[in-house]
């Protein structure tokens, strides 16, 4: 991942953008897949509003077994309806190292979460295919240089498309879900050639801050941003709180649009 060692930056282009080589990209969509109303839905609006990733859970690592767990395989073919719709690709969560295979053939990018981001075994089989890239998140209690020997994992194995995404720490503040560190931003690109992105969703925890933090990552340099926006993000069967309404993705999109002169 060292710029040492390969000091030209890594671009990773699909069909409706590229990172990594100058130009802001932005993921965005639900938490999860709940519905193919919900999910065509939200592709279709983040597509219209300049959007040129699609995003959507159909695993979810959530913290209790007893919360909404995903819709599996069908989350996976709708998410594959929303791409042929929309000609977004899809970025989606694996879980487990014998769902890779499978989550690969619907998905054109394989999220690792920050609840996965030192599953070793997970890395290693995401690097050994591919045909997808791979979304690795920081786990909220790794440093800089481990959540990099994460990295390292995928690299090691062969697949060289990785996307770094610093989506909040744990800290002694409470206010928010997590703490932003705005700062793995600057101090990634200094290190590494790999493309690095902000979530601003999971580190706001609440709908009305995910704007300023996705603009300060931006500020800072990141390649791009993920970010949950939802139909009727009250009825969202997971992050409820942070995913951001239609009009209120359209405004930061517009804002967005306004910083990108200045970056
Ligand atoms: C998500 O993207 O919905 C998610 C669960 O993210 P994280 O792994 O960063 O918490
Ligand atoms: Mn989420």
């Amino acid at each position: 991942a060292s710029l040492e060692v390969s000091p030209k930056p890594t671009v990773l282009t699909w069909n409706s953008g590229a990172t990594g080589g100058g130009e802001v990209m932005v993921a965005a969509g639900p938490c999860g897949v709940e519905s193919r109303e919900q999910t065509l839905s939200a592709a279709r609006y983040v597509k219209r509003y300049g959007a040129q990733m699609l995003r959507g859970g159909a695993f979810k690592p959530r913290t209790s077994p007893y919360s909404y767990q995903g819709m599996g395989e069908e989350g996976l073919r709708i998410l594959a309806e929303a791409r042929a719709q929309t000609e977004l690709p899809v970025v989606t969560e694996v879980m487990s190292p014998e769902q890779v295979e499978r989550v690969a053939s619907y998905a054109d990018v394989l999220q690792i979460g920050a609840r996965n981001a030192q599953n070793f075994a997970l890395l290693q089989e995401v690097g050994q295919q591919q045909k997808a890239a791979v979304m690795l998140k920081r786990g909220m209690s790794m440093t800089l240089e481990e959540f990099l020997m994460s990295a390292e994992y995928v690299l090691a194995q062969g697949n060289m498309r990785v996307i770094l995404v610093e989506r909040g720490i744990r800290t002694f503040e409470r206010a928010t879900r997590f703490t932003l560190d705005v700062a793995a931003v600057p101090v990634l690109k200094s290190w590494t050639h790999l493309p690095v992105w902000i979530d601003p969703s999971h580190p706001a925890g609440k709908r009305d801050w995910v704007s300023a933090l996705a603009l300060a990552g931006l500020a800072a340099g990141a390649d791009g941003i993920i970010v949950e926006t939802h139909p009727e993000p009250e009825k969202a069967l997971s992050d409820a709180a942070q995913q951001l309404h239609e009009a209120e993705f359209a405004a930061l999109m517009e804002r967005i649009k306004a910083l990108l002169p200045a970056l």
